[in-house]
């Protein structure tokens, strides 16, 4: 584990933590640009700021180095599995666990960066809802966020308080890169750790996974993209095993694709309304407004919406 501390343009204490999964670059990549970008703790100049406030601290962390090394998710266990983990484990990933996260205790907003094998658009995942999650989600530039507090109770997410995990984009694509900077630079920016430019907010779709679609043999397909509504009757996916027709409205897919996984085809999730910015009503999920059948409204036409969110906004499979 490598943690290198950044000067913070405010008084939170905030963190980005890459390289969680050693196949994923592009987490590495974010937080090696940042750690060149940001100003040392306690610059002569102040990095150019120097009404900096006592106290605040952007801390980055590369997590796995050496699944990083191997380029390989992980080397004896997974590490976003293993949470709280084990320090006397001879598994180094169960034992990584618990030295993460005292490297992260008692910090204000925790910020996890992954990629996938599945289609875009970026999203968010977070398990326990608190002010701080809510202040990141909202201004992160994503439009959905998954609510996975009935899922596992092992990642890290679950586990470290006001964490947010992100999926930038696809494992190795620059594209993935490009989008989890910028959203960094976003979270940094809400939190108060980055002066360059007010931050943003936007009201989040909020889909709670509840249920692993599971994967046979054969040939996969994919019918439908992460968040698109799959419509009642209709096959998500198929393969010489399984074919899983949805027999239910308001079902989207969360992580849809056919060769990212061994197991499964992704998961489905449930529109259980929208965050709104820290500004506008409480700390809650609200009802978003449906049609009498469930179906969300005008997702696609949302997403490709000019509003200078990054969704990169491709549909299909993988
Ligand atoms: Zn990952």
């Amino acid at each position: 584990m490598q943690t290198i501390d950044r000067e913070s343009a405010g008084s939170a204490r905030v963190a980005i933590v890459g390289g969680i999964h050693g196949d994923e670059p592009a987490g590495v990549r974010i937080v090696e640009r940042l750690a060149a970008e940001l100003p040392p703790l306690d610059s002569p100049d102040g990095g150019g700021r120097g009404d900096a406030e006592p106290g605040g601290l952007v801390r980055l962390i590369l997590a796995n180095e050496p699944a990083i090394e191997a380029e390989t998710r992980y080397t004896d266990a997974d590490l976003n599995r293993a949470f709280p983990g084990d320090a006397d484990s001879d598994e180094y990933e169960r034992a990584l666990a618990p030295r993460l996260a005292a490297e992260l205790q008692g910090f204000d907003a925790v910020l996890a960066l992954h990629t996938s094998h599945s289609a875009p658009p970026p999203f968010a995942i977070f398990s326990d809802l608190t002010a701080s999650v809510r202040r990141t989600v909202t201004g992160l530039p994503v439009d959905h966020v998954v609510d996975a507090s009935g899922l596992r109770s092992t990642t890290l997410d679950s586990t470290i308080p006001h964490t947010v995990s992100i999926e930038v984009g696809r494992q190795g694509s620059e594209e993935a890169v490009e989008f989890g900077y910028e959203a960094c630079l976003a979270f940094l920016r809400v939190h108060g750790a980055l002066a360059d430019e007010p931050p943003t907010f936007s009201e989040t779709v909020v889909v709670k996974g509840n249920e692993e679609v599971p994967k046979g043999s054969g040939e996969p397909h994919v019918h439908f993209a992460n968040f698109e509504a799959i419509p009642e009757g209709a096959v998500f996916a198929e393969d010489d095993v399984y074919t899983h027709r949805v027999e239910e409205p308001g079902v989207v897919p969360i992580l849809a694709s056919e060769h990212g996984y061994d197991e499964i085809f992704g998961m489905y999730g449930r529109v259980t309304g929208v965050l709104k910015p820290p500004d506008e009503g409480d700390l809650r999920v609200y009802p978003r407004d449906e049609d009498e059948e469930g179906n969300e409204r005008d997702e696609g036409e949302e997403r490709d919406g000019g509003d200078g969110r990054r969704g990169s906004g491709a549909d299909g499979g993988d």
